[in-house]
Parts: C-alpha cells; sequence; structure tokens
C-alpha cells in the first residue's frame, strides 16, 4: 500500500490575510513510510520547500528594494533544499545509512560478524568508488584506448582509471577508544595518543571522556591486501582439533600503519573466542556501499561531473524508481543545517 505525506503551514501577511502553503507527496512506498528516520527527513524537506515557496512569494510579491538578505536567504534555503535531496538514499531495501570503521595508525580490535563478504569491481574517481558495469563500460573503453596510445607509461595518463576490487564488511568494532559528545563520532587515539580535539567536529570537550571498548557494529572497506589476510586467517586459525574456528569466531587485532593511499593494515587473529551476537536489523547493507551509475552517469564522471551533482540530479527522477546512491552523509547534519539557518 502506497502512502502520502502533507504538511502545510499558514503564514500571516498583516491586514487580517494569510497565506497557506501546502506540500504533498503521493505514493510513497510502504517500506519508506514504515522507516521513521525516512519520513522525518521528508516532513524536514516539506517544510523547507514551504519555507522556500514562502521566501519565492515574498521576493516576488513585495518588489525587493535591498535584494541583501531575503534573496540571500532563498539561496541558503534552495542550496539545503537540493543538498538534502542529494544525501537521501532512495534504494527501497534499506534506510540504514552505514557507519564506517574509523582508520587510525596504531592497534585496532575487531571481530568480523558477516558470512557473505562481496566483492566489487570499482574505478576510482577522485571523491568516491563507482562500481565497474562490465567490460566495455565508459571507463573500460576509455582505459582500452589509453593503453593503446601509450603502451608503456597508460597508468599515468590523465583519465586512465584502474579497475579494482574493493570489499565491504560488517564488524563489531571492539578498539578501545572514545566517543565524542558533541557529534558522536568514533575518536580513536593515533598511535596510542587520543587526540585533544574530536577530527569530526574540532570540539575540545572529548578530552575529558573516558576511552572504553567502541562496542559498535561499522562497515569496514577495504581492497585485496586486506581481506585476503582475513582469507587467511578463516583458513589458518585453528581450533583444539586442528579444524578452522572460522573468521567470526576470533577477534582479530588490525595493526595500522600510516594513512591515506599509504596505509597498510596487517591482521592478526587472537585467542578472544567469546560468543557475539548481533540481530540483523543492526547490520549494515554491505551490497551498497559503493554506488552504481549508469553508463551515462559514468561518462559525466569521466568528463568530471562530481558524484554529488549525478546524486543531485537524480532527484528529478521518481522516488519509486529503484536508484541506489548512497553517500555517508549524517541526517544530523541536514537537521543541524535548518536549525542554524532559523537560529
Ligand atoms: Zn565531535
Amino acid at each position: 500500500m502506497k502512502r502520502s505525506l502533507s504538511t502545510e503551514r499558514t503564514y500571516s501577511l498583516g491586514d487580517y490575510k494569510s497565506l497557506k502553503i501546502s506540500d504533498k507527496i503521493e505514493e510513497i512506498p510502504e517500506e519508506l513510510a514504515m522507516n521513521p528516520e525516512f519520513m522525518e527527513t521528508f516532513r524536514h524537506l516539506q517544510l523547507m520547500e514551504i519555507e522556500k515557496a514562502y521566501y519565492d512569494y515574498s521576493v516576488v510579491s513585495q518588489v525587493m528594494r535591498k535584494d541583501g538578505t531575503d534573496g540571500e536567504r532563498l539561496v541558503a534555503l534552495t542550496e539545503i533544499v537540493n543538498s538534502t535531496f542529494s544525501i537521501i538514499d532512495y534504494s527501497k531495501r534499506t534506510f540504514n545509512r552505514p557507519k564506517f570503521f574509523v582508520w587510525t595508525p596504531g592497534q585496532h580490535i575487531i571481530r568480523i560478524l558477516d558470512t557473505y563478504i562481496p566483492r566489487k569491481p570499482v574505478y576510482w574517481f577522485g571523491s568516491g568508488y563507482a562500481q565497474a558495469l562490465g567490460e566495455d563500460d565508459p571507463q573500460a573503453l576509455l582505459n582500452k584506448r589509453i593503453r593503446l596510445e601509450n603502451p608503456d607509461n597508460f597508468r599515468n595518463v590523465r583519465g586512465y582509471r584502474g579497475l579494482s576490487d574493493r570489499y565491504a564488511v560488517n564488524v563489531l568494532d571492539r578498539t578501545v577508544a572514545k566517543v565524542c559528545p558533541n557529534c558522536d563520532a568514533d575518536v580513536k587515539s593515533v598511535n596510542s595518543t587520543f587526540p585533544a580535539i574530536c577530527p569530526s567536529c574540532n570540539s575540545p570537550a572529548v578530552v575529558n571522556v573516558q576511552v572504553a571498548s567502541l562496542n559498535k557494529v561499522r562497515v569496514l572497506q577495504g581492497g585485496k591486501q586486506l581481506f585476503e589476510q582475513f582469507l587467511t586467517r578463516d583458513k589458518d586459525t585453528l581450533d583444539g582439533e586442528g579444524n578452522p574456528r572460522g573468521i567470526q569466531n576470533f577477534d582479530i587485532i588490525l595493526h595500522v600503519v600510516g594513512s591515506g593511499a599509504q596505509r597498510t593494515a596487517v591482521a592478526v587473529a587472537t585467542t578472544n573466542y567469546d560468543v557475539i551476537e548481533i540481530s540483523p536489523e543492526n547490520l549494515f547493507d554491505t551490497e551498497n556501499i559503493f554506488p552504481k551509475f549508469t553508463e551515462e552517469e559514468m561518462e559525466q564522471l569521466i568528463r568530471g561531473v562530481t558524484m554529488r551533482d549525478i546524486f543531485a540530479a537524480r532527484r528529478s527522477t521518481s522516488l519509486t524508481e529503484e536508484s541506489t546512491e548512497s553517500t555517508a552523509v549524517d541526517p544530523e547534519d541536514v537537521k543541524k543545517k535548518v536549525e542554524e539557518l532559523f537560529a
């Protein structure tokens, strides 16, 4: 059954006149309608659209003398509405935005929770990975051309993007860490030293937080170098009878050196075998971590259009249409922006 969501607001214009603006979204699939996070975000959006319509109305009807303040607010509102649309994951199946494992140099303790780990061939487009579409997708064709024209140094030619495998898995992050009281970010030590301010929001409040095992489900993503070690640990970590314990049945220490592209991690099995039970609704969807683009969109990426702009352009497509965009933007950020604007 499809639902609809309508919101209306009445503005007093003085002189006993008022202006009523309403916004209605119809045909919301039930899976989305049952998701409180989605519906709340949409209610916010409707209010923003209404507010925007009101400002539109004010700007047009009152014939602004100084186009400063109201004009600027209108631009700000438009921007917020657009960016909010661009971060909404329209995928029907889940609205549980993944929370990612935080990498820092030093030691981390994890327990792998999934039995199935998807492997995705991807290209790196500067701001994120895009799933490859097959052997003759636009990037593959461009790569072929570049390789033919520059057999010796094709990797260094502008536009060439090698295909690589990316993996993502739910883990229980048991690393001893802090949680920022201001923005809720996982704050981890860098080579055993905790930062004086939160790396996410720069809040100094993090100094007084006690360290404890994080104990939260996070999505760990990585390449072949890391995930092949998990495969090996799965095989070579044995119980008393010489049988593999299974990768989900022991903690793993990740020794991390360096950061960014220079980061390397060594995965070592521990002897901590406690039984962990996590209910499936607390796991994230690892199948759609890396966004999928159409051939046309991939051509746009190749031309330098950002992923963000492509997601924003999808805004015009119908809500019920299947699409798999996903970014790691927190809905809290949107709320904060809205609150700031109306403070
Ligand atoms: Zn913070």
